[in-house]
């Protein structure tokens, strides 16, 4: 799955995808969102938001310093756009043509339609056939959840709440968040074609995690056609 790693720096093999080049960081890397505000001068196509938990969707090109507030950022190169996540799922869509885009998603995210609206701002930009990577996130065996949450997202992506329901590893109800994505995106004609299926409550040496260990630092998914160039690493 992994083309390459360097300093804490996890790049998807995308064979047949590399225009653009999708990327995650890992414990080793440091907190993701220190690393990009301290280096924003050496950094200057690479985008970001300040995320809110929300279906919100920004055009990267628009994005200027100060961060806008959003979830989702859609672009074309030269830009490279980043969404911070601990147990959140980091979505990149890419449709092969230069198209991408980067998506924060959790459960309140996926409930205000944060995927269907990356895939309809993509599709208004010119894509065509997207194709998904999903990063690590918090699996059902970590991820503690209430009925009532649950059944407000399944509503949302329009699914059984029964397909998003499984056990943590002690017992209690818990959602399948990367299910719920996956689903998603079937509904909205996106093919996956990486999934990394880690969990970041149970990587403890590789992923940072808010809700099994209380971390306030942050991995990134970054996509962009200069990922293996020198600006990263
Ligand atoms: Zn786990």
């Amino acid at each position: 799955m992994l083309l390459a790693g360097c300093c804490g720096l996890e790049n998807y093999n995308l064979a047949g995808l590399d225009l653009a080049q999708v990327a995650i960081t890992t414990r080793s890397f440091g907190d993701a969102r220190q690393f990009v505000r301290d280096n924003r001068a050496r950094l200057p196509e690479l985008v970001w938001l300040n995320q809110i938990h929300g279906g919100l969707v920004v055009d990267g090109t628009r994005i200027k310093p100060p961060p806008v507030d959003g979830d989702g950022i859609v672009a074309k190169e030269p830009l490279m756009v980043a969404v911070f996540v601990a147990d959140c799922l980091p979505v990149a869509l890419l449709d092969g043509l230069g198209n991408f885009g980067v998506f924060h998603c959790g459960w309140r995210g996926l409930a205000s339609s944060i995927l269907a609206n990356g895939v309809c701002e993509m599709r208004r930009n010119g894509a065509k056939t997207l194709k998904g990577v999903l990063g690590p996130c918090i699996g059902p065996c970590c991820y503690e959840f209430s009925p009532e949450d649950l059944g407000i997202v399944a509503k949302a992506i329009q699914v059984d709440p029964s397909i998003l329901e499984a056990k943590t590893n002690w017992g209690t109800l818990s959602f399948d968040l990367r299910r719920a994505a996956t689903a998603e995106l079937s509904r909205l004609g996106v093919e996956i074609v990486i999934d990394d299926s880690r969990c970041t409550g149970c990587h403890e040496r590789l992923f940072y995690s808010a809700r099994i260990r209380n971390e306030s630092q942050r991995m990134a998914m970054i996509v962009g056609r200069s990922l293996l160039g020198e600006s990263i690493n």
